[in-house]
C-alpha cells in the first residue's frame, strides 16, 4: 500500500480513488504523534498535531529549525478558526471567507491552550485552510489542527514535490503523502490582522492589492529586510537557498543582461560551472555559452509561473553541481513581489543592483 524510502512511508495519493484510504492511514500516524509531510497548493508541509507538543518539537529537530520561528496551523475548514484564535476581527472573517481554502495565512491572537512551541513563544497564532484535495483529506481524517512549516531542511529551498521532501527528510519523518507537484510553488501570504492594521509579513501569491481591494483600505508591506526583532520571526533567517551561492541581478532588463554576461564570463574564465536563471525574454543572450546550466522558468510577464518553478530550479542547480548561480530579478508588481522576495532571500547579501 505504500513504498518505504529509508524508513519513511511514501503514500501515493495522486489517484483520487485511493486518496481517502491513504489520507486515513496518514491521519492515524498524526494522531499517534508522528510527523507526516503532505502537499498543499503552495509547497509541501511537514505536519504534526497541534495538541502534541512532543510531536511539534520533533518538527524543529528534524528540520534544524530555530525554535523561535513559529509554525502555521492548518485547518480543514473556516469553522475551526474560533477554536484556535480569539478576538477575531470582522475583517479577518471577510478575508477568510474570500480566500480560504487558499494561500492566505492570518496572524491572530491565540487561544491560551495553543502551545508556545507552535507559536515560537508568541501570543499570536498563524492559521490557514489549504486549497489542496490531499491536504484537506488528511486534515478532515485527522480531525486535528495540524502545525506545519515547509517540509525541507531549514535554509534549503522549500519542497514542491514529494521527491524534494524525501531528498531532505527521508528516514527522519514517518510518512509523506505524494500528491504530485504543487501548483503555486511559493509559500502563503502571511497577513497580520491584529490591532486594526493589515500588515503583510511575508508576500505570497495573494497580493497586497487583492487584500486592499477586498477591504477597501490600505495594506502595509512590512520591510522585508531582517532586523533583530522582525514581526515575523522567520524574516531574520536566510532561506530558500541552494548550495551554490546565488547572485541576484536587479535593474532595467537590458542592462541586467549585459551585466550578467560580464559576470558569467568572469566565472567561466576561472573554470567554474555556472547556473543561469533567466526569463524567456533574456534567454537568447545566454544560449552560446559552454559550462553553463540554463534554466528558464518562464516569461517576465508571468511571475506566478516563474515562482511555481523557482524552488525546483534551485534544487536542479544543486543536482547539476554548479559552482555559482546567476539569477535575473523581476518587477515587484503583483505576483512578482513574492518571487522577488524569495530570490532576495536565496541571494542573501549577493544582490547586484545594476545602474
Ligand atoms: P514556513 O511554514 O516554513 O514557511 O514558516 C512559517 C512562516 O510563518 C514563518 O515565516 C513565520 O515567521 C510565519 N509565522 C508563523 N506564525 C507566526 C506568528 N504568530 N506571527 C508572525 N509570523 C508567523
Ligand atoms: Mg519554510
Amino acid at each position: 500500500m505504500a513504498i518505504i524510502v529509508d524508513g519513511t512511508l511514501v503514500f501515493n495519493a495522486r489517484d483520487p480513488v485511493v486518496l481517502e484510504e491513504k489520507a486515513v492511514a496518514a491521519a492515524e500516524l498524526l494522531r499517534q504523534g508522528k510527523l507526516v509531510a503532505f502537499p498543499t497548493e503552495t509547497v509541501y508541509g511537514l505536519g504534526a498535531s497541534v495538541r502534541d507538543e512532543r510531536a511539534v518539537s520533533r518538527i524543529f529537530e528534524v528540520k534544524g529549525r530555530p525554535v523561535d520561528n513559529p509554525l502555521i496551523v492548518h485547518l480543514s475548514d473556516i469553522s475551526e478558526l474560533p477554536g484556535l484564535a480569539r478576538n477575531i476581527p470582522a475583517e479577518a472573517w471577510t478575508l477568510a471567507r474570500r480566500f480560504w481554502p487558499g494561500p492566505l495565512t492570518l496572524v491572530l491572537e491565540k487561544k491560551p491552550w495553543v502551545p508556545g512551541v507552535v507559536t515560537g513563544g508568541l501570543d499570536s497564532v498563524a492559521v490557514r485552510v489549504p486549497d489542496h484535495p490531499v491536504a484537506l483529506a488528511l486534515l478532515r481524517a485527522a480531525e486535528l489542527p495540524v502545525a506545519a512549516p515547509s517540509a525541507n531542511i531549514s535554509g534549503r529551498p522549500s519542497p514542491t514535490t514529494a521527491d524534494h521532501v524525501l531528498a531532505d527528510l527521508a528516514g527522519r519523518i514517518s510518512a509523506v503523502l505524494d500528491g504530485g507537484p504543487c501548483d503555486i510553488g511559493v509559500e502563503s501570504t502571511v497577513l497580520d490582522v491584529r490591532g486594526g492594521r493589515l500588515r503583510i509579513l511575508r508576500p505570497g501569491s495573494i497580493t497586497p492589492q487583492e487584500i486592499a481591494g477586498l477591504l477597501q483600505r490600505k495594506c502595509e508591506i512590512v520591510e522585508l529586510s531582517a532586523d533583530k526583532n522582525p514581526p515575523s520571526p522567520g524574516l531574520k533567517y536566510r532561506h530558500y537557498a541552494p548550495r551554490a551561492p546565488l547572485y541576484l541581478f536587479l535593474g532595467e532588463p537590458g542592462k541586467v543582461t549585459v551585466k550578467m554576461q560580464e559576470e558569467l564570463e568572469t566565472w567561466l574564465s576561472r573554470g567554474k560551472k555556472a547556473g543561469l536563471l533567466v526569463t524567456l525574454e533574456s534567454a537568447k543572450a545566454f544560449s552560446g555559452y559552454r559550462n553553463v546550466e540554463l534554466i528558464v522558468p518562464g516569461s517576465r510577464d508571468d511571475p506566478a509561473a516563474m515562482a511555481a518553478r523557482l524552488y525546483a530550479a534551485l534544487r536542479e542547480f544543486d543536482a547539476r553541481r554548479v559552482d555559482v548561480i546567476l539569477a535575473e530579478g523581476c518587477s515587484p508588481k503583483g505576483a512578482g513581489l513574492a518571487l522577488l522576495n524569495r530570490l532576495q532571500k536565496a541571494a542573501g547579501e549577493n544582490i547586484v543592483q545594476v545602474e
